[in-house]
């Protein structure tokens, strides 16, 4: 009886060993490697008594019903970057499963709420460069339009390449219906940062992703000659982006956990005898508070006025991407902290930098929360991800408690 956190750990191990080479794991969605995965994850079901289906957004849905309609969602997604870790997304997907398997048990098959496991497809966007793919049609985000014909590097068409895999993408709106019953979701995931390592802790309670906004901010000043022109008489767009790449950090500093980053500059003409004559960088800020992400926004717009003026310049702003912070629900925020205090003694409470599919099922009004377990070194996406295994044994425990706590919560 109870959960089996070491067949857990083997099941992440065979999946690596079929699905990664030298470089790291290779399941990156709407790939031959990816359907292996898979198809490797429908043969671990045979035992159970679950109904189990794709739906029209490629996602995969795994049932065992129980004597009240009223679903529990566990998940996460067995896609990976190319060349990345064994843990991202598999390991919320295989404690799911093993969830599912002590449930069953526990009730000889018959739970007194539905048990739903889903696999989301390609929540990286990887291949297409479109994340969260899978959950936001779930969600009902997702506009098909906007997708459709997005390439990969080959110039194979998305449409084409899902196609392939037996998904139509004028169907994903039809992925929706998913949502029917569906009354709480929870999802294991790794950190992919330091936070917990530094606190020295295994487990953290997440209370939400944060929010995005992402900008590119050209600066446009005057090409001149470097040798003829003097200091004094320069419109110097570099100057003006260096002085917010630096302002950026004491903004972000005036909030515990806002970040934000300038990515890319971009110089013109580009060449070492010209003042540099227009500067494009990029700005992307985060927080995980709608109020603080909107000031951090606002500070940024006014320090690059006041730097494109202190060098001649002129400024614009154009936007890449945002999405609103999304803070996930507090009962079952509550229910973590139990779970992940009775398991690790300690229960620190962090939000998501990186989005994750929990945030699309948030999104879609469905009463969510996420458990983090501590990366090693805080990486991820890289083929030396790792998470020690007492401390994977730990989060499936404790991911089962949350999953019974949320249960008796659904059918109170
Ligand atoms: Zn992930």
């Amino acid at each position: 009886m109870g959960v089996d956190p070491k067949r857990t750990i083997a099941e992440l191990k065979e999946l690596r060993s079929l699905t990664a080479d030298e470089n790291g794991a290779q399941r990156v969605a709407w790939t031959d490697t990816w359907l292996k995965a898979r198809n490797w994850f429908e043969s671990r079901l045979d035992s159970l008594p679950v109904e189990q289906h794709i739906d029209p957004a490629g996602n995969r849905w795994v049932t065992l019903p129980g004597e009240s309609g009223r679903a529990l969602l566990l998940g996460s997604h067995l896609d990976s970057v190319p060349n990345g870790g064994w843990l991202d997304g598999s390991l919320g997907v295989l404690a799911a499963l093993e969830v599912m398997r002590r449930i069953n048990e526990e009730f000889h098959g018959r739970p007194p709420i539905t048990i739903r496991l889903v696999d989301f497809a390609d929540e990286e966007g990887a291949r297409f460069g479109r994340s969260l793919l899978g959950s936001s049609a779930f969600a009902g985000t997702h506009s098909v339009e906007a997708d459709r014909v997005r390439t990969d590097q080959n110039g194979i068409r998305m449409d084409d390449a899902l196609r392939r895999c037996g998904v139509d993408m004028d169907r994903f709106p039809d992925a929706r219906a998913e949502q029917k019953n569906a009354a709480a979701y929870l999802e294991l995931h790794i950190e992919q940062g330091p936070v917990l390592e530094n606190l020295m802790l295994p487990l953290g309670v997440v209370l939400g992703t944060k929010g995005v906004e992402r900008h590119t901010i050209t600066f446009h000043g005057q090409e001149a000659h470097s040798g003829s022109t003097p200091m004094k008489a320069r419109h110097d767009a570099l100057a003006a982006a260096a002085k917010l790449a630096l302002e950026i950090r004491t903004i972000a500093g005036r909030h515990p956990d806002a970040v934000c980053t300038v990515g890319s500059v971009k110089t013109f003409p580009g060449i070492v005898t010209a003042v540099v004559g227009r500067c494009e960088a990029t700005l992307d800020q985060r927080d995980l508070d709608a109020k603080v992400l909107a000031q951090m926004y606002r500070e940024a717009r006014e320090a690059s006025e006041r730097f494109a003026r202190e060098e001649k310049c002129t400024v614009e702003w154009s936007r890449i991407w945002n999405i609103e912070p999304i803070k996930f629900h507090p009962e079952l925020v509550k229910r973590c902290h139990e779970a992940v205090a009775h398991t690790a003694g300690v229960a620190h409470e962090l939000p998501s930098g990186p989005l994750h599919d929990a945030a699309e099922v948030s999104r879609a009004g469905i009463p969510t929360v996420m458990m983090f377990v501590q990366s090693i070194g805080g990486i991820s996406h890289n083929k030396i991800e790792n998470t020690s295994e007492e401390h994977l044994e730990m989060a499936v425990r404790a991911f089962d408690r949350l999953a019974s706590s949320t249960m008796n919560w659904l059918a109170g």
